[in-house]
Order: structure tokens, then C-alpha cells, then sequence
């Protein structure tokens, strides 16, 4: 390989981050070479991209679909299965920099051994740092890995900070468009189904995300996300509701003064900028036009029609295990919601009643953390099924 390239492992390659990673990449030219490609099943989509950036190796995570691009691949270069590969491709001392776009917890490990590995991380898997956020940011203090958020929020924060001193803040504002269900009255908020909820205003993501959204739980993992990556106090994290989702987020100073960044709704802009970090590349992509947008609007987030960004305020209150149970019961309500066995209105009550039911843990080790995000699923599992 080529000396000047940089290495990029992407955890999660054909998810809709994983792929715009790579459509970045095309556009970056050829500043980064591929190191791994990984991936739960999709070996159709695995096999393009394969032949189209010639990795180091590839990890299918699920035996079944393994074996299966094995028989058939043209793909010449290493081919693994299983959780543990997955684990070896983002620890790779070849790494620069792993892409971690895996959903849900099962991107802790992964990006945990790439941290401890001193590998720099561009963060997608927002479950990451809420599930583990104690022990991620101490291992990379520790290890010197820069963890660069790919939430296009943090990338906003992260933009406001470039030339400021941490103590100048005074808050964090981090914006949310408020989901598809902003304006439905809450009479009818138990009726919502998968396929409303699936249907976001501005964004186009993965399904886990986007339910996330609806309910705002994803609002509540990002100020826990914030909170960690930015080091500040937790009533120093504001959300304020901003339908039109160009401002991406803003930073108030001790003086008074907001800076905020902002741009279309374009996932590949943070992940831009998280690969080039502090540096900014000439990107192609269609420009904002604020006259043609005309006005945008701000508002308070309705905590009773959006009780999970409450709850996630809760489980950072308490620290220790519980924002790993937030996100263990999350996972599970949303899974069950999207099949139709819970309601929408439901899926609030499944993380209060694991909150209020698992004892926490304060100072937990990654062990307890592994253990008490099983213990959650299956407790709210059984929950559900007597739902
Ligand atoms: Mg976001």
C-alpha cells in the first residue's frame, strides 16, 4: 500500500452512514485506502463495494451469509466471519481511522478496541458513548485516539469550538427537528404506527435512527453523546426544537455571544468533515440557499409528547449502568414497535419500567456494562411479552 494513503476501516459498510462514508471517500481523492469493510448481511451490496474500493479483507458478521459470499465472491483479499472479526478489523494496527457506523450496542466492543488501540474513530454509533461513554473517553485519553462524532450535532459543536478555549462555554444547544410527529396531537400519538414513524421530515437514515428520532430518544442519546465528548456539566445541554434542521447545533459563550454551524440536511457533510478534520476539502455538494429557505423557527421541546428525552436526561443524572439500560431497554422497545408487538406510546414505558427495575451500578467495568445491557433485554423483553 501506499505510503501518503490513509487507512479507513468501516464498521457497518452498507448501512446508510457506512455507504456515504464511501461515497465520501470516492470524492476524497484517494486521500484514504480501505482497510476493512464490515458488514451483518448484505453481502449483494458487500460484493460492489468490494470490487469498487478494493479493501485489505472483509468481515460478514452472520456465518449463514458468509458462507454464502464465499462460494460466490470474486473479492480476492481476506474474508472473515463472526463478532470477534469484526473486533480484529476495527483493532487493525494498519487503521488511521475506523468509520464506526454500527447500530445499536453491538458497536461498543468494536470501537472500544479501536480506541484502546490509539486508532482515531469517527463516531456514528451514538449507542457507543451512551452505553460506555465513561470508560470510551477514559480509554482514549489514555491511548491518545481522537473520537470525532458523525453526528451531524456534535460535527456542529465541534465546528462552533475550533479556535475557543473549553472554559468559554457556557452552554451547548444541540438542535432537533422535532421528528414526523411535531405537530400530531398527543390523543393520537398511540395510534402512530411503524410506517408513520419510519417516515422522517429532513433526514434519511437507518430504521433504529429514525424510530429514535420520532420519539426523540435520539435527541436524548445526544446529550448524553454531548456530554461526553465535550466535557461539560449536564445542565449545560439545551435542546431546542428547530424544524427546518439547518442550523445543526450551537454553542453560547460566557460572553453571551451563539455561534452556530449550518448547511442542508446532508449526512455527508459531517462525515466530510470528520475525515478531514480540522482541514476542510472542496465538496461538490448542493450549497444552502437561506433566501430561498426564508425563515427558520425555534420552540421548546414538548416533554410530555416526547417523554424518552426526559428519561435520557434521568439515566445521565444517575450515571453509572443507566444510561447502558436506557439504551439496552431502547433497543429492545423500538425492535418490538417496528414488529408491531408495542405501541408507540409503549415504548417510553418499556425503558421507565428497566430503569426503575435494574439496579445501577455506579463506576462499571466494560464486563458489568456487557452483563447489565443482557440482563436489560431480557427483562424488557419479558415485559413486553406481558405488555
Ligand atoms: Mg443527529
Amino acid at each position: 500500500m501506499k505510503q501518503n494513503k490513509k487507512i479507513l476501516t468501516i464498521l457497518g459498510s452498507t448501512g446508510s452512514i457506512g455507504k456515504q462514508t464511501l461515497d465520501v471517500v470516492s470524492s476524497l481523492n484517494g486521500m484514504y485506502e480501505i482497510g476493512y469493510l464490515t458488514v451483518n448481511k448484505n453481502i449483494k451490496e458487500l460484493e460492489k463495494q468490494a470490487e469498487t474500493f478494493n479493501p485489505k479483507g472483509v468481515v460478514i458478521k452472520e456465518e449463514e451469509y458468509y458462507r454464502d459470499f464465499v462460494k460466490t465472491t470474486r473479492f480476492k483479499g481476506e474474508i472473515l466471519c463472526g463478532e470477534e472479526a469484526v473486533i480484529y478489523a476495527a483493532a487493525d494496527e494498519q487503521n488511521d481511522i475506523v468509520v464506526s457506523s454500527l447500530v445499536g450496542f453491538s458497536g461498543v466492543l468494536p470501537t472500544l478496541k479501536a480506541i484502546e488501540k490509539g486508532i482515531d474513530v469517527a463516531l456514528a454509533n451514538k449507542e457507543t458513548l451512551v452505553a460506555a461513554g465513561e470508560i470510551i473517553t477514559r480509554e482514549a485519553e489514555k491511548s491518545g485516539s481522537k473520537i470525532i462524532a458523525v453526528d451531524s450535532e456534535h460535527s456542529a459543536v465541534l465546528q462552533s469550538l475550533v479556535g475557543e478555549d473549553d472554559k468559554s462555554i457556557e452552554k451547548i444547544i444541540l438542535t432537533a427537528s422535532g421528528g414526523p410527529f411535531l405537530n400530531k396531537n398527543i390523543d393520537e400519538f398511540e395510534g402512530i404506527t411503524a410506517r408513520e414513524a419510519l417516515r422522517h421530515p429532513n433526514w434519511s437514515m437507518g430504521n433504529k435512527i429514525t424510530i429514535d428520532s420520532a420519539t426523540m430518544m435520539n435527541k436524548g442519546f445526544e446529550v448524553i453523546e454531548a456530554y461526553w465528548l465535550f466535557g461539560v456539566e449536564i445542565n449545560q445541554i439545551d435542546v431546542v426544537i428547530h424544524p427546518q434542521s439547518i442550523i445543526h447545533s450551537m454553542v453560547q459563550f460566557v460572553d453571551g455571544s451563539i455561534k452556530a454551524q449550518l448547511g442542508l440536511p446532508d449526512m455527508r457533510i459531517p462525515i466530510s468533515y470528520a475525515l478531514t478534520y480540522p482541514n476542510r476539502l472542496k465538496y461538490d455538494f448542493p450549497r444552502l440557499d437561506l433566501a430561498k429557505i426564508g425563515s427558520l423557527t425555534f420552540l421548546k421541546p414538548d416533554v410530555e409528547k416526547f417523554p424518552c428525552l426526559d428519561l435520557a436526561y434521568k439515566a445521565l443524572e444517575i450515571g453509572g449502568t443507566a444510561p447502558a439500560v436506557l439504551n439496552a431497554a431502547n433497543e429492545i422497545a423500538v425492535e418490538a414497535f417496528l414488529n408491531e408487538k408495542i405501541k408507540f406510546t409503549d415504548i417510553h414505558k418499556v425503558i421507565q419500567f428497566a430503569l426503575g427495575k435494574i439496579e445501577i451500578k455506579q463506576n462499571p467495568s466494560i464486563e458489568e456494562i456487557v452483563s447489565i445491557d443482557k440482563l436489560t433485554r431480557k427483562l424488557t423483553s419479558n415485559f413486553i411479552t406481558n405488555l
